[in-house]
């Protein structure tokens, strides 16, 4: 935020009053900063965090490059972001009905992610407290908005980062907290939901097993499970994908410290 209100020719004591901001990233799959004159804005038809005249615009990976506008009650105001192209990643699984799942599997596939996107558009009026933490230390072993293959077939991109740990590693949520719900799923195995505020939400997969139970209050860096390969895994580890109103982002841009992990 210090950045940005400097830009803004605002004080630094005012910037230290405000709230931290994700760091701007202009491109699909990231988070535009955009100054406005209103305290609400909407983008894609879906009301935004907005903070001391700036909304934070998460944007699909499916967006395309160039000129896009946030809706206010005082008018549209444009913005632009540049493309970025996402490497292919290629995975191998032995089990095939995590490729093409039954049609019996289908049924439990669709209820779940009814369950889990109704999680995703929950939007608290608390205010996210950035920047995040790791929720654990590893390799990353598939970053973010990658183009997907199992098997050779083409799936959808990476909608989080995956960070390589043994079972039984401690996660800790990356922020402060509520956890909205748990689960155990078809392809993303254990996960907990945590609601940071504001829309922006993290998911934890293929957890071993929970730490912690829905409704639980949880601060930065507690104990919210630990890693396992539930779910659709090639081997232990934690799938983290954070999600500001519904749009899954760039984990990085909330926490600056996955730049220092190794692939
Ligand atoms: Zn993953």
């Amino acid at each position: 935020m210090i950045r940005f209100a400097l830009a803004l020719g605002l004080s630094l004591f005012s910037a230290l009053a405000t709230a931290e901001l994700p760091t701007p990233g202009h491109f699909p799959g990231g988070v535009a900063l955009v100054p406005i004159n209103t305290d609400s804005a909407r983008f894609n038809d879906k009301p935004l965090w907005v903070d001391e005249g700036i909304a934070i615009v998460p944007l699909p990976l499916s967006l395309s490059a160039g000129t896009h506008q946030v809706n206010t009650p005082a008018g549209a105001v444009a913005f632009t972001i540049d493309g970025r192209s996402y490497p292919e990643q290629r995975i191998r699984l032995n089990n095939p009905k995590m490729v093409t799942p039954d049609p019996d599997h289908l049924k439990r596939i669709r209820a779940e992610s009814a369950e889990q996107r109704a999680w995703y558009e929950q939007r608290s009026d608390f205010t996210p407290r950035l920047p995040m933490v790791l929720p654990i230390r590893g390799p990353i072993t598939g970053a973010f908005g990658r183009k997907r293959f199992f098997n050779d077939q083409p799936r959808a991109p990476h909608s989080g980062v995956d960070i390589a740990a043994p079972t039984g590693t401690q996660i800790f949520s990356p922020t402060d907290g509520v956890v909205l719900g748990i689960g155990d799923y078809y392809f993303n195995g254990k996960t907990v939901f945590v609601d940071h505020g504001r829309g922006l939400i993290s998911m934890f997969c293929h957890l071993s097993d929970f730490a912690v139970s829905p409704g639980q209050r949880l601060v930065q860096g507690e104990l919210l499970g630990y890693v396992g390969a539930t779910g659709r895994a090639t081997g232990p580890h934690l799938h983290w994908s954070v999600s500001l109103s519904n749009v899954r982002v760039e984990p990085a841009l909330f926490a600056p410290e996955l730049a220092d992990l190794n692939p």
